[in-house]
């Protein structure tokens, strides 16, 4: 679904608002209206839309020719723009790690409840069910003596009563409770370690396949090459510094040792 900012952004445009002089061809790329992380490569608040992740709609210009503009001028990489694109896609990083941590965790949980057995749900059930056992025990005792004393009517009459609380017995142990079988689902799960959404082992190729191809997905795996492809750059750019500020060291050197005319 289209919000009603981006309906009219595709009817007129995004610079629909700008007063004339300001419309798109006439926008620099530095202006204070376009958007830097689009300039950079691309604008985060593109990738989740309508997703739990979703970052809200970006109001800034998103224009291929500004970009290109960009990557033209001289001015190129010496903003600061990609410093500022790599702190925010890495704090973007480190919430969705955040959130693999606490799906981690959860499963963790509920896989140490089910261990222990105890006080668990299951170990509930089984109070119950030995509650029971011990009073069917009674009972057919009682019944046993009854039978002895020829009063054949009431030992049957306790047996229709042994019967129901088997049948009660039988019931706890065949339907567990709705925690445990939530527990024993989990025990087959795991943590997406792209996008921390839980995804269930060994599932179906197509569901996998539509879970690498959802937006959450897709968009943090493009998040997690940007950080790495602009870490490389930034490393690059260092070293490259690095060997002009030493020509320029050495070449000093060597001027000052030449001998004076
Ligand atoms: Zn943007
Ligand atoms: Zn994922």
């Amino acid at each position: 679904m289209l919000s009603a900012a981006q309906l009219l952004d595709e009817l007129m445009g995004r610079d629909r608002n700008l007063a004339p002089d300001e419309k798109r061809c006439n926008v620099r790329w530095d202006h204070e209206t376009v958007c830097k992380y689009y300039l950079c490569g691309f604008c985060p608040a593109e990738l989740f839309t309508n997703t739990r992740s979703d970052l809200g709609p970006c109001e800034k210009i998103h224009d291929e020719n500004l970009r290109k503009m960009y990557e033209k001028s001289s001015r190129f990489m010496k903003e600061g723009y990609e410093r500022d694109f790599l702190r925010y896609l890495q704090s973007l990083l480190a919430e969705v790690e955040r959130r693999i941590r606490r799906g981690h965790a959860r499963l963790a949980l509920s896989q140490a409840q089910q261990n222990s057995g105890a006080p668990g749900p299951s170990g509930k059930n089984e109070e119950k069910a030995q509650v029971l056992t011990t009073k069917i025990e009674e009972l057919v005792v009682q019944i046993e003596e009854l039978g002895s004393e020829g009063r054949v009517e009431e030992a049957q009459g306790m047996m229709k009563l042994v019967e129901q609380l088997k049948e009660e017995r039988e019931q706890l142990s065949s339907t567990p409770s709705t925690i445990e079988s939530f527990a024993a689902q989990e025990k087959q799960m795991e943590v997406c370690e792209v996008c921390g959404a839980f995804l269930i082992v060994g599932d179906a190729q197509s569901r996998v396949d539509d879970h690498l191809m959802g937006k959450q997905h897709m968009g943090y795996a493009k998040i997690k090459a940007t950080v790495e492809e602009l870490k490389g750059e930034f490393e690059q750019l260092q070293e490259e510094d690095l060997k002009t500020s030493i020509r320029q060291l050495t070449s000093a050197a060597l001027k000052q040792g030449e001998p004076q005319m």
